[in-house]
C-alpha cells in the first residue's frame, strides 16, 4: 500500500496521542489515520522515544503495541464476537475500526440521514463526543452545514471533496466550530468516512424567559 495523504493530525494532537493524554473518540480517528499514513507513524516512533527516554526507566526505548492496546482497551472491555447482522463491511479498515464494527455492543446500523449520505453511530460509551461512519453515495451531495462543536474525520475508502480540498482514503481533517462546507462523495464511488464529533455544549440559561421577549424586540 502507498498513500501520499496531504491531510494529517497536527503535531499537537500526536504528542497527546503518544502522551496517552489524547481523549479516547480523537484517538480512534488518530489510530485510524495511522493504519494508512507512515509519515505519521514514524514521527509517532520518534514521539514514543522522545517519552520514553525522558521518563526514569528509558533503559528500554521499545514501542510496542501498548498504545494502540491501550485505546482499545479504552473502547473495548469486552471480547468481541462477530455478528453476521452488522450492516457495513470492514475489508481494508484500519484494525481498530474494524475492531468497533465487529464488536455487537456498539452496533453501526446505517441509517439514512439524507438522500445520499448514511450514518452508522457507534454505541461507545462516549458521552462527550459522536463517533460515527458516515457514507457518502458516488457523486452525492450533503446538505451544507456547519458544526457546534470540533469534528475529526478520516476518510477510510474512496474519496470526498468540498470547498477546500479532495480528501483520499486515510485522510485526516479537522473541522472547527462555525466551518460550514458541504461534502461531496467522488463521482466513481462510495465514500466511508470514520467522525467523532464533539457534542454540542448546552449552557443552562436560567434567565432564558428574560431573554427571549428582548430577542423579540425589533431593532429598527
Ligand atoms: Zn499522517
Amino acid at each position: 500500500m502507498s498513500y501520499n495523504l496531504t491531510h494529517h493530525p497536527d503535531a499537537t494532537m500526536l504528542v497527546e496521542f503518544s502522551a496517552g493524554t489524547l481523549a479516547t473518540a480523537p484517538s480512534i480517528c488518530v489510530s485510524a489515520h495511522l493504519h494508512f499514513c507512515e509519515q505519521c507513524r514514524t514521527e509517532l516512533l520518534r514521539l514514543d522515544q522522545v517519552g520514553s527516554q525522558l521518563m526514569a526507566e528509558a533503559e528500554s526505548a521499545e514501542v510496542d503495541d501498548s498504545l494502540f492496546d491501550s485505546v482499545m482497551a479504552k473502547i473495548d472491555s469486552a471480547e468481541a464476537n462477530p455478528e453476521p447482522s452488522v450492516a457495513t463491511e470492514v475489508k481494508g479498515f484500519p484494525h481498530s475500526v474494524s475492531k468497533l464494527i465487529k464488536n455487537p455492543q456498539h452496533k453501526p446500523i446505517w441509517k439514512r440521514l439524507s438522500a445520499s449520505v448514511d450514518i452508522a453511530r457507534f454505541k461507545t460509551g462516549q458521552s462527550d463526543f459522536e463517533v460515527a461512519l458516515h457514507r457518502i453515495c458516488a457523486g452525492g451531495k450533503t446538505p451544507k452545514h456547519d458544526h457546534s462543536g470540533v469534528e475529526y474525520t478520516v476518510v477510510l475508502k474512496g474519496s470526498f471533496s468540498d470547498e477546500r480540498s479532495v480528501y483520499k482514503e486515510g485522510d485526516f481533517l479537522v473541522r472547527q466550530p462555525g466551518d460550514v462546507h458541504q461534502p461531496m462523495g467522488a463521482q466513481n464511488g462510495e465514500c466511508i468516512c470514520l467522525s467523532a464529533l464533539k457534542a454540542p455544549i448546552k449552557l443552562a440559561n436560567p434567565f432564558g424567559f428574560l431573554m427571549k421577549p428582548l430577542l423579540r424586540i425589533n431593532p429598527m
